[in-house]
């Protein structure tokens, strides 16, 4: 039950434990082909979804190395540890970095963004960069607003961490007009780490023409010359994309809709379940993540209860990051996750607190009113 790398279902990891083919071959060129239309189909998008083998952070470097150029102003918000890492991604690039803050556990304010971008007459803003579901803090960020005054302003584009909002919650990358998705194998996708996506809008495309920051491995434009030939620029992750073409049958199968108003119901039976139990939820349950849920343990030290759940029911929690650690602890409900992973969960939570007496509540509440709301 963390937030990555997820659960991997079996027929996926059967189909990555196959032999190896060529990354060259027919065979191969044909899961390009068809692993290239699913993944059109997870961003809702006409554009190009490129695959790179690497983690999550190399598609947020790529997104940025591809389509800025240096000393470009940019506006990167931060309200957690990875809002932190796009601001030291652009600095690692010497770009020009102006950075939106907001207190850990908070959303990014929409309006401090529209503000700025309708302040910036020169139109000097080359884009606006953030983090659509902060998985350190289980906030999701308002990125349809946010991306609407990016569309006002006209000239900047807007780059999206959507690694753990992507196959969680609605992120229709045409229709919001998102420049670049950025999002990883082992979170939504229900696969091993190892592969990463960049979704590239045309007006991303356009920036990348003149763009001058260092590149190589990470040169999209490669990507893309190869993706029309159903090809990989070097050698992929080709067991993975094996994996991959499963994992995206089993989410077309289930249906975009149904992805994601089972995310949406399993937040909240979990934020139901932890409420009742007597803990507190360490974001507003308004602007919960789909995909992780953080609990703040009030003088409870979580990583002694993330220890005993671990010990006697062999369920992992995520702990705090940083300044977090031992302060609060994070449920993952995303990707390959069902209603008894989450039952299992609260109660194994709820039965360990009794344990160690330190339960605030009547044994069962938690499960009574998580059930309440899957039922
Ligand atoms: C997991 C994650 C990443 C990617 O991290 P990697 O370790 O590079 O795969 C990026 N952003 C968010 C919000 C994440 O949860």
């Amino acid at each position: 039950m963390i937030p990555g790398p997820t659960p991997v279902p079996e027929t996926v990891l059967k189909a990555i434990g196959s032999h190896p083919i060529g990354h060259r071959s027919k065979e191969f060129q044909e899961i390009v082909k068809r692993t290239t239309e699913q993944l059109r189909w997870l961003h809702q998008t006409t554009d190009d979804v490129l695959v790179i083998t690497g983690s999550g952070t190399a598609a947020m470097e790529a997104g940025i190395i591809n389509t800025l150029s240096k000393g470009d102003k940019v506006i990167c918000g931060d309200n957690g540890k990875f809002g932190e890492r796009w601001v030291k991604v652009a600095k690692a690039y010497q770009l020009n970095v102006e950075v939106i803050k907001e207190e850990w556990g908070k959303p990014l304010n929409p309006e401090r963004f529209r503000t700025i971008l309708e302040d910036d007459d020169k139109k000097e803003i080359k884009a606006i960069i953030l983090t659509h579901s902060e998985t350190s803090t289980g906030v999701i960020n308002d990125l349809e607003t946010i991306s609407k005054y990016v569309q006002a302003h006209g000239h900047a584009l807007i780059i999206a961490d959507c690694v753990t909002s992507l196959g969680a919650c609605n992120v229709p990358m045409d229709q919001w007009g998102l420049d670049v998705v950025a999002s990883g194998s082992q979170k939504g996708y229900m696969l091993p780490p190892g592969l990463s996506f960049v979704a590239m809008s045309q007006r991303a495309w356009k920036a990348n023409q003149t763009s001058n920051l260092p590149k190589f491995y990470l040169d999209l434009a490669q990507y893309q010359k190869a993706s029309l030939k159903n090809s990989n620029p070097f050698t992929p992750g080709v067991n993975l994309y094996f994996g991959l073409e499963k994992s995206l049958e089993m989410m077309q199968a289930e249906g975009l809709e149904a992805i994601f108003s089972r995310h949406s119901r399993h937040r909240a039976a979990t934020q139901a379940g932890i409420k009742a139990m007597g803990l507190n939820l360490y974001a507003e349950e308004s602007c919960g993540s789909p995909a992780i849920t953080a609990v703040t343990t009030q003088g409870i030290d979580a990583e002694e209860l993330r220890k005993a759940v671990r010990e006697r029911f062999d369920i992992l929690l995520a702990g705090g990051q940083d300044h977090l650690k031992g302060k609060i602890f994070r449920i993952g409900h995303l990707g390959f996750v069902n209603d008894r992973d989450i039952l299992s969960a609260i109660a194994a939570i709820e039965s360990t607190l009794h344990s160690l007496s330190l339960l605030r509540s009547e044994l069962g509440e938690g499960v009574a009113a998580a059930s309440k709301v899957l039922n």
